[in-house]
This record gives C-alpha cells, sequence and structure tokens, in this order.
C-alpha cells in the first residue's frame, strides 16, 4: 500500500519529544487551531445566511443529521447515505441558487439557470459576453471564496485535533471536525483522488479517524529566529525579549512568533522572544507511530485496494468520478 503524507515540519519551533514543554506547546497550537477554524466556520454561517440569503435553519449539520438518522431509525450504511445526500443536496442547490441570483446582472436575474452544472466557467463566460466594462467583466465567483473559506477551516480543525488528542479539548476538537467535514462534503463534495491509475483516499475525516503518523529520525541545525545564527553561539538569550524587525519567510512564516498566519506585518518592529528554527534537516529514517514527534506528520493521501472498492461499489470503477460521502456520516470510532 503506498502512502503519501507530511514527515516533519520545518522553519518551524516543534514541541520536544517528551515532557511538560511538549503539552504546553501542543495545548497553545491546538487552541490557535482550533480557534482559526472556528472563526472561519463562523464567518462561513454568518456570509451564507447574511449575504446569501439561505437561513441556517436550512443548512443541515453534522449533529442535526445524526439525531435525525437516530430518530427514524436509519442503520444501514445505504438508506444512511441516500438520505443525507438528500438533504445536503437540496441546501446546495438552495445556496447555489440564491448566489447565481444575487450576483448575476439584473437582466439575467428573471431566469438564471440553477443546474448544479453551472461552472464558474460558464458563468465567467456569460458574464464576459455581457461586454461588461473590465474591472467587472471577471468576478470572483462567490461559490469558490465560501468553498476555500471552508476547506481551509476544515484543515485547521483536523490540525488542532492533532495537537488536542491527549488533552481535555479532545472531544470538541473531534465533534468540532465532523461538524466541518459534513459542511465541506454536503456542499461541496470529497472526492476520491484518482492519478497513477489508482485511486487514493484523501478523505480529511477519515484520514484523521486512522491515528497513524510519521516519526523521523533527523539531524538538523538549530538556528535563531532573530538573526538566523546557530542559536548555541549568537547573542540572544532565550528567556530575553528583544526589539526585532518582522519578516515572513518564503513558507510565511513570521519571524517573530513563528505562525504561519499571524497579526505581524513585514518592517513593524515588536518585541519577541528568540525561538530555535530547524534548518539543513537530513532525514535518516522514517517511522509509523501513532504519537509523531511533529504532531502534524500525519498521512495525506492512502492508496485504495482494488478489492476493497470493488466489494463497495459491486464494479470496478475503472477511473470515473468516485464520491466519499463517509464524511456525512455518524462518526464510526477512531483506528
Ligand atoms: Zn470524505
Ligand atoms: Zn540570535
Ligand atoms: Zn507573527
Ligand atoms: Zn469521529
Amino acid at each position: 500500500m503506498r502512502v503519501s503524507g507530511l514527515v516533519i515540519r520545518t522553519g518551524v519551533p516543534l514541541p520536544p519529544a517528551s515532557g511538560p514543554v511538549r503539552q504546553a506547546m501542543m495545548h497553545k497550537d491546538g487552541v490557535a487551531a482550533l480557534r482559526e477554524s472556528m472563526r472561519l466556520y463562523g464567518q462561513f454561517c454568518r456570509s451564507i445566511s447574511l449575504t446569501w440569503g439561505l437561513s441556517l435553519a436550512h443548512l443541515p449539520s453534522w449533529a442535526s443529521t445524526t439525531e435525525e438518522l437516530h430518530r427514524r431509525g436509519l442503520w444501514m450504511m445505504n438508506a444512511q447515505r441516500d438520505f443525507l445526500i438528500h438533504v445536503w443536496s437540496r441546501a446546495r442547490r438552495q445556496l447555489r441558487a440564491n448566489i447565481e441570483v444575487r450576483t448575476l446582472p439584473s437582466s439575467w436575474s428573471a431566469g438564471p439557470p440553477t443546474s448544479d452544472r453551472w461552472s464558474h466557467y460558464q458563468y465567467t463566460a456569460m458574464v464576459r459576453s455581457l461586454h461588461l466594462p473590465h474591472d467587472t467583466r471577471q468576478p470572483t465567483y462567490p461559490w469558490h471564496d465560501l468553498e476555500a473559506a471552508a476547506r481551509t477551516s476544515l484543515a485547521r480543525a483536523v490540525d488542532a485535533y492533532n495537537f488536542l488528542e491527549d488533552s481535555e479539548l479532545s472531544e470538541l476538537a473531534h465533534r468540532h471536525v465532523h461538524h466541518v467535514a459534513a459542511l465541506v462534503g454536503g456542499l461541496f463534495g470529497c472526492n476520491i483522488e484518482y492519478s497513477d491509475d489508482t485511486y487514493w483516499d484523501v478523505c480529511r475525516l477519515t484520514l484523521m479517524h486512522s491515528r497513524w503518523g510519521m516519526s523521523a529520525g533527523f539531524t538538523s541545525t538549530r538556528n535563531c529566529s532573530l538573526c538566523a545564527q546557530d542559536i548555541e553561539t549568537c547573542q540572544h538569550l532565550l528567556d530575553t525579549q528583544y526589539e526585532a524587525t518582522v519578516r515572513h519567510d518564503a513558507h510565511g512564516t513570521c519571524n517573530a512568533c513563528g505562525q504561519i498566519s499571524c497579526p505581524h506585518t513585514d518592517g513593524e518592529t515588536v518585541s519577541a522572544f528568540p525561538r530555535p528554527v530547524m534548518s539543513e534537516l537530513h532525514i535518516h529514517e522514517v517511522s509509523l507511530v501513532s504519537r509523531p514527534r511533529d504532531p502534524l506528520a500525519r498521512f495525506l493521501k492512502v492508496e485504495m485496494s482494488r478489492d476493497a472498492l470493488l466489494q463497495c461499489l459491486g464494479e470496478d470503477p475503472s477511473g470515473r468520478d468516485i464520491c466519499c460521502y463517509r464524511c456525512l456520516h455518524p462518526c464510526s470510532g477512531f483506528d
């Protein structure tokens, strides 16, 4: 079985292998990820109700559909799946129709196409054909902005769980991932990837429920985040704050706080503690463990066996698109 994933992050402070400093760093990074995910999720819900006019009462949620499955006594996988597809596609159609009515020029509002197949490209082509002034000709299609925000919220929710799994916040983080994953899968879809003649499981929710990660044996230099010299020999002391000029590196990591999304802007002067940053990383071996040194070192895609697919689908999919609906279902536990 082939897999692909993240082995270790570089350029950010990694928690030590064990001890109270590890726990404190995991808690801090986990809470930051959870907060960012919840903020995006909240903005998403606000935007679809205030801007796009879809009442939140009409938006299914993982909790409400799970409850409804129990109430209706739907225990079989197929019956559950049909019900979940039905409620989510109804919400998706309504949201798309609302967006189309509100974004198309008034001449189209009499009868904008509302089919699910109505794509960004068709939309752009039609708007172009109206010969609108240059700056309004290629609007950013709001559906894509909503989708990007929801998918980022899901990625950060999974990060949060990976940081918080051994803390008192683990169940909160776990349930939050289900909420966001159902929203993303239900409104925007979760597809099984097909490449290199192979189907790959890329469902964030399903992959998160398999608790394997990767621990790398490596050597690296530890440089100072403030002066980029060897932290053992540079003039900065770890417990002292210094005035630092903010800069973000090529990956977007801030030298002052070590985060990727932070409130600092390049050129600004802030007080910051020096932090050790790994560079010149050499990986010697990778082992599979349940608690990787870097909590985010997890699988991002896993090869799916043809036999299992055949059994699931009743036929060989031979390259055609397969959708994942597992992220809409109630939780079936961790492995
Ligand atoms: Zn999925
Ligand atoms: Zn230094
Ligand atoms: Zn920063
Ligand atoms: Zn779960």
